[in-house]
């Protein structure tokens, strides 16, 4: 099979890879319909990581090949939404709801990469939802946004909290920011002020319920912000960036007793414990549980309620990958669809 392997940052290339199997009987193997390049993929395109042929990839969606004999709930046929953190399902933490942190978690970047056309899944039943039926090709792009960037801007809104009568910020204008703009939405919030600097990104967030645009960044981002919302703050704050900068921002653009939830991938981040102690907010953050949230998101794209999807602004052919990691190098595509 093909596959996108990143031989060195900046060195994105499509493959022969040996096909998957069944190794466990927990496992599924399943045939991509489509896979897309994430924003964390830059980190190492950029050379923030160190990536030695690493196997890329970790939004996917995709019919289900062949199972392994212990499968219960996937049939061979199903068309499924998988997380981008493979989970048991069934230990302590997993059933708390933080699947991400599984004690028996596998990142799907790296070990397993799902910019290829199969993957084997394992514990298929604890990490994989199947749709209501097959999906029309319209929904494709919007499940697919389920698999991470709707779940991660989902998680990153219920754990700032957004909901009736709050006032929610969002730091990052990426695709999980624009998701934890119609997360906050859907929950009810009653403003949401969305820190964006690109013209085309401002009018996406807009119309997935953006009230209030800010340019400014760091604290001349926190200043107006402050400005817009009495000099208090915003109630919930999303973070979706990583950087230092952004993560301050958040936190800073947060009142006293307000949330913020943190879904950028922290890259040298750190924070002063002082700072921390007098801004008395709550932070609650990290890797998204995205399957706690999978049959629901499902359910409200399978309905038409919600169209992540529109996300995607560049749709290329798995084979043109590279070209795709350039266009969201330079900020010519907020997010690439990959066909197969
Ligand atoms: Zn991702
Ligand atoms: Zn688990």
């Amino acid at each position: 099979m093909r596959a996108v392997i990143m031989h060195a940052p900046g060195d994105v290339r499509v493959e022969e890879r040996e096909d998957p199997r069944i190794i466990d009987p927990t496992d599924a193997i399943i045939r991509l319909t489509a896979t897309c390049i994430c924003g964390s993929d830059l980190w190492p395109y950029r050379g923030a990581d160190q990536p030695d042929h690493q196997h890329m990839g970790h939004e996917y969606v995709g019919v289900v090949d062949e199972v392994g004999s212990a499968v219960e709930t996937l049939e061979v046929g199903d068309f499924v939404v998988g997380s981008f953190v493979i989970s048991c399902g069934t230990c302590e933490i997993c059933r708390a709801g933080h699947q991400s942190r599984c004690v028996n978690a596998v990142f799907v970047d790296g070990a397993i990469g799902t910019q290829a056309e199969r993957a084997r899944i394992p514990f298929a039943d604890g990490t994989l939802v199947a749709t209501p039926g097959q999906p029309d090709a319209a929904l494709i792009p919007s499940l697919l946004a389920a698999s991470d960037v709707l779940g991660t801007g989902w998680f990153a809104a219920d754990a700032a909290q957004a909901g009736p009568g709050r006032i929610v910020a969002v730091v990052g204008d990426g695709a999980v920011g624009l998701m934890g703009v119609l997360a906050a939405q859907q929950m009810g919030a009653e403003r949401i002020i969305v820190v964006s600097r690109h013209a085309d990104r401002q009018a996406l967030a807009r119309e997935y319920g953006a009230t209030d645009i800010i340019e400014e960044r760091g604290d001349e981002g926190v200043a107006r912000l402050k400005e817009l919302t009495d000099g208090l703050g915003a109630h919930s704050t999303i973070e979706a960036v990583g950087s230092q900068e952004s993560m301050m921002q958040a936190i800073r653009s947060t009142r006293p007793g307000g949330s913020v939830g943190f879904v950028g991938v922290s890259h040298d981040v750190q924070i002063p414990g002082d700072e921390l102690f007098f801004s008395a907010v709550h932070l609650h953050g990290g890797p998204a549980p995205v399957r706690r949230y999978l049959p629901e998101l499902i359910q409200l794209i399978w309905d038409r309620v919600i169209d992540p999807g529109k996300v995607f602004d560049l749709i290329l052919p798995l084979a043109d990958a590279a070209e795709g990691y350039r266009a969201m190098d330079e900020r010519r595509a907020t997010k690439v669809l990959l066909t197969l």
